[in-house]
């Protein structure tokens, strides 16, 4: 284990930082402008004592830049992990440094607007609490959503109740499509993207200099409880317009972008506009490391130039929901023209080149980005990367497979690594030649060397010690924070084993589920092979949401409907959508409920039985840097 850089990466960290603009300090200056104060209790607890976030974990960036770090990482975690309440103008409000996300605050006649209550509810009280200290016990009067992911609703009941909601006292305000991406996006590879998140994120990656040291948008992720209240006011279209207690708000939906349901708002009596995630200080994700559907970086810079042609003209600050605000309006418009010009070059450039036969891996070698571009700070790749990014472009349009038949059918990677290892004169010769690849500096054939080693022998102790080795290398040298913490993930797995992965499912994520659904979640459980000879329809009686559908296992799949009534023949149940939710999550038991009622069941119950005992468990923690 070395844990030091290496002559090779610190002469490449050197190259790198000679091309950084360090003259430009404008971001220190915007981080902290207008901060008010910070929380005197650096640690944030859940209820039972548990730490889900602690804002003094990243202190040591204070410190001189390390050689085991991207000078440019380093000062992007120096500037992300500044936290505390911030005024941005008067009466609009900044929680900064509490989460992946950032809370904001609009007051209002009598109250406060809250934006994007961070992930989990106890940042999110602790970011209310801190703002209500310093500003006054200001009652919420609208909540915002301004996108389907987790990081910009979590916190929700850290700051108001379900009954605010439900009684009509706090309306929650969010884009047209919100809830069905809210929830899909987390069911469908829901367990291999939690999976793959811990490696993007490097939650369990020691913080420090050789560490974890910021994933770039955020630092981190808080693991304390997510929570739900599901929007009570859709926006659908941009010119929208409403006043919250007296504020008036103008909002811009744009689908498509940087999630699948988002949108920009402008806050006319302020000069203010909120960008969502559409515009923040980093090249962000077409798409993230942890996997998602590709997202489309042409509609992505469409709907800036929009922006900036609908609010432009009066602009005083942009302020999203992560990082820090840019102020006065030449530099807020070129800021988000930056912006939208990143995401236009991309899309346009890879196009080009894609219709020159280069793939993905080619163009991302080739791909520069404008001077002018790589000179301001903002449109580095500390969360996307351009590498990452260009391949996105090319999987969007032309998916997988690359054209050369060479590559239709190739063997996969067990397979493939066997023969490698063997044609390279076996296991022990093999390792030499990842060695001297490593002892010349360069790390990625290292590791591709390595990656066919482990995947013929696992086990094999000298492999998986210099892949390790390879993959900190790799990770002291990356500009990016979640290329950064994915490698440290794998090193620190090839050491130490599986770090494991919570199961984090939220109840009040699977309480949302729709009936559809439920039965989707269902089928991508079947365990194809062993239900291909069963047939089992089934009605379902939804009672709350006054629907019956029908469900049907043939050749593997099970297929629902909704239909006017039970199908005569079938077993049918009668129950509700919670119910129905707790008996495919086991928190409700099937021969208990029908006793208690909540299920009544007309025909045989065994068919639910049998249709149950043909799901497949899930691998929460399945293996990704060995087979
Ligand atoms: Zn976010």
């Amino acid at each position: 284990m070395t844990s030091r850089a290496t002559d090779a990466t610190r002469r490449a960290l050197s190259a790198a930082a000679e091309h950084l603009p360090m003259g430009d300090t404008q971001d220190f200056l915007d981080a902290d402008r207008g901060l008010i104060a910070r929380r005197e209790d650096r640690q944030i607890r859940a209820a039972d004592g548990r730490v889900v976030w602690d804002l003094d974990a990243y202190s040591f960036l204070d410190g001189p830049v390390p050689d085991t770090a991207n000078p440019s990482l380093w000062r992007q975690g120096q500037l992300v992990s500044k936290d505390g309440l911030f005024e941005v103008v008067p009466g609009i409000y900044q929680v900064r440094g509490f989460d992946l996300s950032t809370m904001s605050l609009i007051e209002t006649d009598t109250g406060v607007i809250v934006i994007d209550p961070l992930i989990s509810k106890e940042t999110a009280a602790a970011a209310f609490a801190l703002y209500q200290e310093h500003r006054g016990p200001r009652a919420v009067v609208a909540m915002i959503y301004t996108h389907s992911h987790i990081d910009h609703f979590g916190g929700v009941k850290g700051v108001i109740s379900q009954d605010d909601a439900d009684s009509g006292r706090v309306p929650v305000i969010a884009p047209e499509g919100f809830m069905e991406h809210a929830i899909v996006e987390n069911i469908f590879a829901g367990t291999a993207m939690t999976r793959r998140a811990g490696y993007m994120y490097g939650a369990a990656v020691e913080k420090g200099p050789a560490g974890q040291i910021g994933a770039g948008l955020g630092q981190t992720t808080s693991t304390g409880e997510a929570t739900l209240i599901v929007p009570t006011i859709d926006i659908t279209t941009t010119g929208q317009e409403l006043t919250i207690d007296g504020v008036r708000i103008v909002f811009q939906v744009t689908p498509g972008t940087e999630a699948p349901a988002e949108m920009n708002f402008y806050f006319p009596d302020f000069h203010a506009l909120c960008a969502a995630e559409n515009a923040s200080h980093t090249l962000h994700n077409i798409l993230t490391l942890r996997g998602a559907v590709v997202r489309d970086s042409h509609a992505w810079a469409h709907y800036l130039t929009e922006t900036i042609d609908l609010w432009g003209d009066d602009l005083d600050v942009v302020f999203a929901s992560h990082h820090w605000p840019t102020w006065d309006r030449p530099r807020a418009v070129e800021y988000l023209a930056m912006q939208r010009d990143m995401y236009l070059y991309l899309h346009d450039q890879t196009l080009r080149l894609i219709n020159q036969g280069y793939v993905g891996a080619e163009i991302a070698e080739i791909l520069q980005m404008p001077p002018a571009l790589e000179a301001a700070w903002h449109t580095h790749g500390y969360y996307g990367s351009v590498s990452h990014n260009v391949k996105a472009v090319y999987q969007r349009y032309l998916g997988w497979y690359e054209g050369n038949p060479a590559r239709l059918w190739p063997h996969p990677p067990v397979e493939a690594a066997t023969r490698y290892v063997a044609a390279m004169g076996g296991l022990d010769a093999a390792v030499t030649v990842a060695q001297r690849a490593y002892d010349d500096g360069d790390y990625r054939w290292a590791g591709q060397v390595l990656d066919h080693i482990l995947f013929a022998d696992a086990t094999h102790a000298a492999a998986r010690a210099l892949q390790a080795d390879t993959f900190e290398q790799l990770g002291f040298g990356a500009e990016n924070g979640t290329w950064r913490s994915s490698f440290l993930a794998g090193a620190q797995e090839l050491r130490h084993g599986q770090f494991g992965t919570p199961v984090s499912a939220s109840a009040d994520l699977l309480r949302a589920l729709t009936v559809a659904q439920v039965f989707d979640s269902i089928a991508i459980r079947i365990d194809g092979p062993r239900a291909w000879d069963q047939h089992i329809v089934i009605s379902w009686v939804i009672t709350d949401d006054d629907v019956t559908f029908v469900t049907e296992l043939r050749n593997g799949a099970l297929n629902h409907r909704t239909v006017d009534a039970p199908l005569p023949g079938t077993t049918t149940f009668t129950l509700s959508r919670p119910t129905l939710i707790g008996l495919i999550t086991a928190t409700v038991d099937l021969a208990a409920a029908i006793d208690q009622g909540t299920v009544t069941v007309a025909g045989n119950p065994g068919d639910l039985g049998l249709l149950v005992s043909l799901l497949a468990p899930v691998d929460p923690d399945f293996a990704i840097v060995t087979p």
